[in-house]
């Protein structure tokens, strides 16, 4: 078995393992104060200390938006603290930006840092999440090269020494996927589980795409292989949401979706049974 994660790892009191369940909904790009306020009053409302911001955002063309960048991390960071959220899963796509989350991070919030499947394979990156410690990673399994070439991609993080990784699976890129945004892999959840240590997320949302009827089945169906992380696209009103505005649940979804998600997830502590394979000791924390 390839090792590439410590077994079990706890990070800003929630401890993370191939038997343990987190959701992160969250923005997949932020875009103002009120929005992100909306969303962890959500948060706060259902018990949820785990979300995810997008900062910088890694866009197919550049006149496209770009994310605030640094700009929106004093009020994401603040508002986070003021809300009791614990985990931002937030995308780097340069080295800098780890710097510019630190200097604006206050301690109560930690951050999971995120490679994009754009990233999956820029080793200089993944060389520079490895050599920091502090925060756990979460990798975005590359759309377009094989399982095994992003296995290896997580050893850059592991052999720079940091082993708290979560590996992300978010469909892969082939025309053979339509009308989803890209062919849903999360058949591989128990793949990764049997090769690797790593706790497996999957996001259904960048899976899918545009339906969210299917966003809520492509859930189920990744928690009941035992998915142990589950990475969403919320929005107060989605339509106007400035990045993937018809993949984002919205709020008042979100309780649904929830309780749905989680028929899946007993349904897979039930099965594990049957199997005897990774037997879950707690629902969504
Ligand atoms: C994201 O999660 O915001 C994102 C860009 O995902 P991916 O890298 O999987 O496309
Ligand atoms: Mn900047």
């Amino acid at each position: 078995m390839r090792t590439m994660s410590e077994k079990t790892f706890t990070y800003m009191g929630h401890t993370f393992s191939q038997s343990s369940w987190h959701v992160f909904a969250g923005l997949n790009a932020v875009d103002n104060p009120t929005n992100v306020e909306k969303v962890f009053a959500k948060l706060k409302d259902l018990k949820l200390t785990c979300t995810r911001m997008g900062a910088y955002k890694p866009r197919t063309r550049p006149n496209t938006f770009q994310g605030h960048g640094d700009a929106c991390l004093p009020y994401v960071f603040a508002l986070a603290a003021e809300y009791g959220i614990k985990i931002i899963a937030m995308e780097i796509t340069h080295e800098r930006q780890l710097e510019e989350i630190e200097k604006h991070r206050p301690s109560s919030v930690g951050v999971m840092l995120q490679i994009g499947t754009r990233n999956a394979q820029n080793f200089e990156l993944l060389k520079e999440v490895g050599a920091q410690q502090k925060h756990p990673v979460l990798f975005k399994r590359g759309y377009g090269i094989t399982l095994e070439e992003s296995l290896s991609a997580c050893e850059y993080i592991n052999s720079h020494g940091n082993s708290k990784v979560i590996f992300c699976l978010r469909g892969m890129k082939s025309l053979f996927a339509t009308p989803h945004r890209n062919f849903v892999d999360f058949a591989h959840v128990p793949v990764i589980h049997r090769l690797t240590n790593m706790p497996v997320c999957i996001d259904p949302s960048h899976a899918v795409g545009a339906s969210i009827e299917d966003i809520f089945h492509v859930t189920a169906q990744g928690s009941i292989a035992g998915a142990n992380m589950l990475l969403v696209d919320i929005h107060p009103q989605p339509a106007t949401a400035l990045v993937d505005a018809a993949q984002a649940l919205s709020l008042d979804l979100l309780e649904k979706y929830l309780y749905d998600a989680e028929i899946a997830r007993n349904a897979y502590i039930k099965r594990s049974q049957l199997f005897n394979v990774k037997v879950p000791s707690t629902s969504i924390p």
